[in-house]
């Protein structure tokens, strides 16, 4: 767990960011406000070997800027003088896998950012296709697309080899699609962001309680509640979740390690 920030970062947190590592493949999910520092605590940021997105709010891709940076201006990262670095080979660049439609959308962060092509250079980008399961080292990714204000794909990750599963939801209102594509998951990374369902307009969140009731009806074997500001009362929130799911019930935690 890199970031279970919302939209705007806790005291000393990041926003949505986590990182994978299974048998042959580092994927980092999400690459919100915050989550580039958090990063590199754990991991060297040219050993990743994809970032993956699911949606195009800000709090899921804004860091892609300084981690596009770090690979196109770090010395280690400069073809030239190659002498000077012994050891190094090419430059690392890592494959950027995003939402159908947002390549247009990522050159126009680099026009406004004062350099257009610069996550197209960094990153070997591409688009997914949402039907799709992708194949990233020892990990199979699937795709489910949710109700959220623009297009959003849950993605699960599942070990190729056997192993366990791993379901993130991204953001969502409430959604029977989540339950079927989550069936019987290992982990279940579910956002809590609401205090209370929205007044007015379109569901575009959960509350703990409602991540809760996902949990219950998807039969996951543990639910992790995440996209959570510091300003919500975390016992409020686990007892919210208990209230309609059995299971082991946590809030995210930067720094958190999960085995699945
Ligand atoms: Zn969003
Ligand atoms: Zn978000």
């Amino acid at each position: 767990m890199l970031g279970k920030s919302p939209s705007w970062q806790d005291a000393g947190g990041a926003c949505s960011g986590y990182l994978v590592r299974a048998e042959g493949a580092c994927v980092l999910v999400d690459c919100g406000s915050g989550v580039f520092a958090q990063l590199r605590r754990v991991v060297d940021y040219v050993a990743v070997d994809a970032v993956v997105l699911s949606h195009m709010h800000a709090d899921h891709f804004l860091d892609l800027i300084p981690y596009a940076c770090a690979l196109t201006y770090a010395p280690r990262q400069q073809p030239v003088p190659v002498a000077a670095w012994p050891g190094t080979g090419s430059p690392a660049r890592p494959r950027l896998l995003v939402p159908p439609g947002a390549s247009e959308q990522l050159r126009a962060v680099g026009v406004a950012t004062g350099h257009a092509g610069l996550l197209h250079e960094a990153f070997e980008l591409s688009e997914y296709a949402i039907a799709e399961t992708l194949a990233l080292g020892g990990l199979r990714v699937r795709f489910q697309p949710v109700p959220h204000y623009i297009p959003t794909n849950a993605i699960e990750l599942t070990q190729a080899a056997g192993g366990g599963r791993f379901t993130y939801g991204a953001d969502h209102g409430p959604t029977d699609a989540l339950d079927e594509f989550a069936a019987h998951t290992d982990l279940l990374l579910l956002e809590g962001t609401l205090p209370r369902p929205e007044r007015a307009g379109r569901r575009g969140h959960l509350t703990p309680g409602e991540a809760g009731e996902h949990a219950a009806a998807c039969e996951a074997a543990r639910l992790v509640l995440t996209h959570i500001s510091d300003e919500l009362d975390e016992d409020w929130a686990l007892d919210e979740a208990r209230r309609a799911y059995a299971g082991p019930v946590e809030v995210a935690r930067a720094g958190a390690v999960y085995t699945v």
